[in-house]
């Protein structure tokens, strides 16, 4: 799927926590699958792992 960067962000908001640093998190660009709520990653840790993927997808 492209990314649009035309989209407005919806930002969801809740109570949960970085599986990697343990930071919480209060909101998500995305609505988060219940059943991946054990690897949510906070922001940092997300663009972290973005870029030790270099972008492949
Ligand atoms: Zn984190």
């Amino acid at each position: 799927m492209a990314y649009n960067d035309n989209a407005p962000r919806q930002m969801f908001k809740g109570d949960w926590k970085c599986s990697k640093c343990g930071a919480p998190i209060t909101e998500l660009p995305f609505e988060p699958d219940p059943s991946r709520l054990g690897s949510l990653l906070c922001r940092d840790c997300h663009r972290e792992r973005r870029n030790s993927f270099g972008g492949r997808r």
